[in-house]
C-alpha cells in the first residue's frame, strides 16, 4: 500500500518535468556502436596475444624461464631464432657476394633474415609483454631486474641489425603506387562483372552485386583522398557532408590510425566534370542507394559494411560491422588477378599513388603531407621520391610543360619506366 502511495506520489512530482528522453532507436544504435568499439579493442589484443603465446613459449618451454625471470640473453636468444620462422624474407647478401645490392637470390646462399623495421616493432611489442607484466623500469644489470628488452644487450642487437642490413643495400619495401589509370581499368573490370551478375539475377541484387558496388565506390574515394584503407572502413556515415552546391562530399574523420578520440581530421572530395566513370561522389552516391535498395539502413552507422556470410538478421550478408581491410585487399587483388592487371598493388599503394598524381598536378608537398597526413616531409620524400619524380629536368618536370590531358598519363608512363630502370639499373654486369 505505501508502495502505490509512493508511486502516486512520484507522478504526481513528476508531471510536466522535463525528463529525459525515451529513444528505442537510439539505445541499440549506440549498443551496436559501443560493440563494435568493444571489439576494435578486443582485435587489438588478439593481436598482441599472438606474440604474447609465442613469447611465452619460448621462454618457458625452450629457455625453461617466465616472464618474471627472463634476462635479455633470453629475449636476445628469442629474437635471434625469429629469423628461423616461416614470415622472414629479407635477403642479406653477404659482401663478397656477386648478388649484392639485390633484392632477392639467385643462385648465392646468402642468409634469409627478418627485415630490421619488423625487428624493431617486434621488439616494441614484447617491451610491452615484459611492462604488462610489471617490469616497467630501464634493465639494471647490477640487480638483473627492470625491462629485459629496455636492455643495452637488446637496443645494441637492433642496430647491430640495421647496420648489417643497410651494408647489404637492404632498402625498406615500397608499396608499389597504384595511379588513376589503374583505378579506370579496375572499375571497368567491376562494372563488367556487376552487369554479368546482374543479368543473371534480371535485376536483382545479391551478395557479389552489393560488394561489386561497394567496392568499387571504395577504391574511387581511396585514391581520390589518399587515405589508408583500414582507416576509410571507419568512416561513419553522420561524418558526412554535402556540399551545399552538390559540387561534393565533406568527410570529417575522427579515427584512424595516427589519431585517435578527441580530434579530427577533416577532407574533402568533388565531383568529377570529366571522367564520370571513377568519380568518388557518383559512386558513393550510387553505392549508399543500391544499399538502400537493397534494405539496409544507411542513415546511420559505417558507410562501408562488412559482408559476412555467417551473420544472421543480416541483409545479404550485409550488417553493421565495418569494412575490415582484409576483407577490402583481399577483393583487390582477386579483380587485378582476374582483369590481368596485377602488377603487385596492394591496399597500401593507393596513398603513394594518389600523392603523385597530386605532386604531379602540381600540388606542393605540404599540401599533400596534409592530405595523406603523412607526419613528415622524410615519409612523404619516401612515397613520392619527389626529386626524381619532379625535380628540375626530370622527365615529369620536361613533360609538365607540354601541358594538357596528356601530361598526366604521360608523367605516370615517366615514373612507370623511371621506376622500372631503377629497378633494372646495375649497369656493370
Ligand atoms: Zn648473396
Amino acid at each position: 500500500m505505501a508502495d502505490a502511495h509512493r508511486l502516486h506520489a512520484l507522478e504526481m512530482e513528476l508531471a510536466g518535468r522535463k525528463l529525459i528522453p525515451v529513444n528505442e532507436d537510439y539505445v541499440s544504435q549506440r549498443l551496436i556502436e559501443m560493440d563494435m568499439c568493444f571489439r576494435d579493442a578486443a582485435n587489438y589484443r588478439k593481436a598482441l596475444t599472438a606474440v604474447e603465446l609465442e613469447v611465452l613459449d619460448y621462454l618457458v618451454m625452450k629457455r625453461g624461464v617466465t616472464l618474471s625471470t627472463a634476462s635479455p640473453l633470453d629475449v636476445l636468444s628469442y629474437l635471434v631464432c625469429k629469423d628461423l620462422g616461416k614470415k622472414v624474407n629479407t635477403v642479406v647478401h653477404m659482401r663478397a657476394c656477386p648478388e649484392l645490392g639485390a633484392r632477392t637470390r639467385t643462385a648465392c646462399k646468402c642468409p634469409v633474415r627478418m627485415n630490421h623495421a619488423s625487428l624493431d616493432s617486434l621488439i616494441g611489442r614484447v617491451r610491452r609483454i615484459f611492462n604488462d607484466a610489471g617490469r616497467t623500469t630501464e634493465w639494471v644489470p647490477e640487480s638483473a631486474t627492470g625491462n629485459p628488452c629496455a636492455s643495452r644487450p637488446v637496443k645494441e642487437y637492433l642496430r647491430a641489425v640495421k647496420r648489417e642490413q643497410s651494408m647489404a643495400g637492404v632498402t625498406p619495401n615500397q608499396a608499389v603506387p597504384f595511379f588513376r589509370d589503374k583505378l579506370v581499368q579496375l572499375v571497368l573490370h567491376i562494372n563488367a562483372e556487376l552487369r554479368k551478375e546482374r543479368s543473371r539475377l534480371k535485376g536483382e541484387e545479391s551478395a557479389l552485386t552489393l560488394t561489386l558496388v561497394r567496392d568499387r565506390a571504395f577504391f574511387c574515394l581511396d585514391l581520390h583522398t589518399c587515405k589508408r584503407g583500414g582507416d576509410l572502413g571507419k568512416l561513419l556515415i553522420p561524418q558526412i557532408i554535402r556540399l551545399p552546391d552538390g559540387s561534393g562530399l565533406m568527410f570529417n574523420m575522427t579515427v584512424s590510425k595516427t589519431l585517435r578520440g578527441g580530434s579530427s581530421h577533416s577532407f574533402g572530395c568533388k565531383r568529377a566534370t570529366d571522367n564520370m566513370l571513377v568519380c568518388p561522389v557518383r559512386n558513393l552516391e550510387g553505392m549508399v542507394a543500391t544499399f538502400k535498395g537493397a534494405g539496409l539502413n544507411m542513415s546511420g552507422g559505417y558507410l562501408f559494411r562488412q559482408c559476412s556470410k555467417k551473420r544472421a538478421c543480416t541483409s545479404f550478408g550485409f550488417g553493421q560491422a565495418y569494412l575490415q581491410s582484409a576483407e577490402i585487399s583481399r577483393n583487390l587483388k582477386a579483380y587485378l588477378q582476374a582483369a590481368g592487371i596485377d602488377d603487385g598493388e596492394s591496399l597500401s599503394s593507393f596513398r603513394p599513388g594518389g600523392g603523385i598524381e597530386l605532386a604531379m598536378v602540381g600540388c606542393n608537398m605540404f599540401d599533400i603531407m596534409e592530405v595523406a597526413d603523412w607526419k613528415s616531409a622524410k615519409i612523404a620524400n619516401h612515397y613520392l621520391k619527389l626529386r626524381e619524380v619532379l625535380g628540375k629536368d626530370s622527365p615529369a618536370d620536361k613533360l609538365a610543360r607540354l601541358g594538357g590531358s596528356a601530361q598526366s598519363k604521360a608523367g605516370r608512363e615517366a615514373y612507370r619506366k623511371a621506376n622500372l630502370l631503377r629497378a633494372a639499373s646495375i649497369a656493370f654486369k
